[in-house]
C-alpha cells in the first residue's frame, strides 16, 4: 500500500473542496477501496473519509411518494426498512443478493454504485489492464473472461459491473445527487455508469471531485410494487457475484401489460436497461411468448467477448424467468431465498 494523506472533512462543502485536489479519492465503509488499495490496484494520494459527514445516513420519504437515500445509508438498513421493501421490492431483493451480511451491514449505497470491476486482470499488477493503467492492454481478451461483457464492450476493455443494487435502481429510473466543485446537479443512473469506448478508465460520469449525496427513486416507480423481481444467478448461492441477473417490474391490467421495466446486471460495464424490450411488451397480453420475444429484443445486439457465449442465452433466459415471476405477483413471503428482505416472523422483515 502506499503512503497517503488522510482527511476527514465536517461538511460536503469541506469534503468536496479537499477531493478536488488530484490524486484524491473518497472513502465510504472502505469495502471495495481498501481491498483495492491493499492488493495496489488504487494508489491514491490522499483519502476523503466521508463516513463522518452530516445527513448522509438517511431514507427520507419524499411529499410525492418518491425516496430520497442518502448516500451513507448502509445496505443493510436500506434492504430492511419496511416502507422500500414494500414500494420498490426488486431493491430491497437486490441488495440482499449482494456480498455477505457483514459486509451489507458497512457497506453505502454510494460505495456500491461506485464499486470496481471485479475483472481479475484489474486487480492483479502483473497483468496488463487499461482500466487500471491507460494504453497498457487488456489480457481478459485473451485470458479468463467467462464471466466478462456481452454487450456494450469495446477492444480496449470487456469488464462488467459488479453492482446488484444498480440494476433495479436503473430499471426504476433512479437519479443521483451529485455535489462538485462547480456546484451541485442530478445525474440520471442510466448515464453514470459508462461504456468503455477506447478509454475504460472514464468509467462513470462523475467529474474530479464530485461526490454523490443521494440517490432518488420516483413516485412513478412505486406502481410496479405488485409485480416486481430482482433474479440473480450466480456460481454459488450466496457471497457471489452475479454471472447474469435481471430486473423485471409490469404493471398489468386485466393480463394486459401496461408498462414493462427491464434491466439486466452482470452483462455490462453498465447496468444495462434494456428499453426496446419493454416497449415491445406495452399493450400485448402477458404470456410466455410476449416475455420470450423480449428477452430475444433485449440481447439482440450480445456478442461474446470471449468464452462467454453461454452468457447471451443465459440472460435471454432470466429475462423470461424474472418476467414470468414479476407476473406471478411480488410475493408477501420469499423465506426460501436466502438473505429474503420479506419474513414468515411476525415483526420481522428478514429471514437471513
Ligand atoms: C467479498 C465481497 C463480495 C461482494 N459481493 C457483492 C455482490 O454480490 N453484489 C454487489 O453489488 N456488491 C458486492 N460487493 C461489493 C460491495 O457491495 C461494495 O464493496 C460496497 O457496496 C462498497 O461500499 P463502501 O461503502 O464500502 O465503498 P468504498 O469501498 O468506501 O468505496 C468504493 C468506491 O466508491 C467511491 N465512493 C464511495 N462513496 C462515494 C460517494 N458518496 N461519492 C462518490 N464516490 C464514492 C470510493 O472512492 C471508491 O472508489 C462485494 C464486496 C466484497 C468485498
Ligand atoms: S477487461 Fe477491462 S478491466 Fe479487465 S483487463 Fe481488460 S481493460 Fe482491464
Amino acid at each position: 500500500m502506499n503512503r497517503f494523506d488522510y482527511i476527514r472533512p465536517a461538511s460536503v462543502p469541506e469534503a468536496v473542496a479537499a477531493a478536488a485536489v488530484p490524486g484524491s479519492a473518497y472513502l465510504a465503509a472502505g469495502t471495495n477501496l481498501v481491498d483495492l488499495m491493499k492488493g495496489g490496484a488504487a494508489r491514491p494520494e490522499r483519502v476523503i473519509d466521508i463516513t463522518r459527514l452530516p445527513g448522509l445516513d438517511r431514507i427520507e420519504w419524499l411529499a410525492d411518494g418518491g425516496v430520497r437515500i442518502g448516500a451513507l445509508v448502509r445496505n443493510s438498513d436500506l434492504a430492511y426498512d419496511e416502507r422500500l421493501s414494500r414500494t420498490f421490492p426488486s431493491v430491497a431483493e437486490a441488495l440482499l443478493s449482494g456480498a455477505s451480511a457483514q459486509l451489507r451491514n458497512a457497506a453505502t449505497v454510494g460505495g456500491n454504485l461506485m464499486q470496481r470491476t471485479r475483472c481479475a486482470y484489474f486487480h492483479d499488477l502483473a497483468g496488463a489492464c487499461n482500466r487500471r493503467v491507460p494504453g497498457s492492454g487488456c489480457d481478459a481478451l485473451e485470458g479468463e473472461n467467462r464471466l466478462h461483457a456481452v454487450l456494450g464492450w469495446s477492444e480496449h476493455c470487456i469488464a462488467t459491473h459488479p453492482s446488484d443494487f444498480c440494476v433495479p435502481l436503473v430499471a426504476l429510473d433512479a437519479v443521483v445527487e451529485v455535489e462538485g466543485p462547480h456546484g451541485g446537479r442530478e445525474i440520471a443512473l442510466d448515464t453514470l455508469h459508462m461504456l468503455p469506448g477506447s478509454t475504460p478508465e472514464q468509467e462513470t460520469a462523475l467529474m474530479p471531485g464530485e461526490l454523490i449525496v443521494a440517490i432518488r427513486l420516483p413516485a412513478e416507480a412505486a406502481a410496479f410494487s405488485r409485480n416486481a423481481r430482482y433474479l440473480k444467478l450466480r456460481e454459488r448461492t450466496s457471497y457471489a457475484f452475479a454471472v447474469v441477473s435481471a430486473a423485471t417490474a409490469l404493471e398489468i391490467e386485466d393480463g394486459v401489460i401496461r408498462a414493462a421495466r427491464i434491466a439486466l446486471g452482470g452483462v455490462a460495464a453498465k447496468p444495462w436497461r434494456a428499453r426496446d424490450a419493454e416497449a415491445l411488451l406495452v399493450d400485448r397480453t402477458a404470456s410466455p411468448e410476449a416475455f420470450a420475444m423480449a428477452a430475444n429484443l433485449a440481447l439482440a445486439e450480445a456478442r461474446p467477448s470471449g468464452d462467454n457465449a453461454f452468457k447471451i442465452e443465459l440472460a435471454r433466459r432470466i429475462v423470461v424467468r424474472a418476467l414470468s415471476l414479476a407476473l406471478e405477483g411480488t410475493p408477501e413471503f420469499m423465506p426460501a431465498l436466502p438473505a429474503s428482505p420479506f419474513s414468515t416472523i411476525t415483526g420481522a422483515n428478514h429471514v437471513a
